[in-house]
């Protein structure tokens, strides 16, 4: 069983939790997982490459890429594209070369906690939280598989957001692309309306 002094990237292990807990509102699994995850792939992209990263679901392992690159949404360097897959790939963001690292089921054998807490195979309320993290920090890298991925060219570079109109019904700006009006009042705005 490895011990508290493992890295996670220029954190201690404990210290990684400490930032979890203050970043995500608690130690999450998926985050714990997630740093191995982020610390594998970054060992597996050429030193002094800038890279930009993909999550391959809205779960955990966003915070995580936000946590130990810097990668985040708001800067556009992370993308999450929700496919419900627990993956994550670093890639050189010009030539989209890169690696893919994702939590390889078939490994998953010797860590019963782990297993039965990624197939959601017991109730959440049943899970003893304590001993999936110790079966998660003595795992480590073990349950992970990576492979080299090359990004599709259109994922690769700055983005153009083209051009911008004001909308017609609510007065605000929108990308123009959307259409005569923007997506908001074209019916895919979140809020009920008032009246
Ligand atoms: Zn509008």
């Amino acid at each position: 069983m490895k011990n508290e002094e493992e890295k996670i990237g220029s954190f201690c292990l404990k210290e990684y939790l400490q930032e979890v807990e203050e970043f995500h509102g608690h130690i999450a699994p998926g985050l714990v997982v997630g740093g191995f995850m982020v610390e594998m792939a970054k060992r597996h992209i050429p030193k002094g490459v800038l890279f930009d990263a993909i999550s391959e679901t809205s779960q955990c392992l966003p915070d995580a890429i936000q946590i130990l690159t810097p990668c985040t949404v708001g800067n556009s360097w992370l993308r999450v594209i929700d496919l419900g897959r627990f993956a994550l790939a670093l890639f050189d963001k010009y030539t989209g070369e890169g690696v893919r690292v994702f939590l390889d089921a078939a490994k998953l054998e010797p860590f019963p906690a782990i297993r039965s807490w990624f197939f959601r195979t017991r109730p959440k309320a049943a899970q003893d939280e304590e001993k999936l993290l110790d079966e998660i920090k003595a795992a480590g890298e073990e349950i992970l598989g990576v492979e080299r991925v090359r990004i599709r060219d259109e994922l690769i570079g700055k983005q153009s957001k083209g051009k911008i109109a004001l909308c017609p019904v609510c007065g605000e700006a929108y990308p123009a692309s959307q259409g005569d009006m923007c997506s908001g009042c074209q019916g895919q705005a979140p809020y009920l309306s008032d009246s």
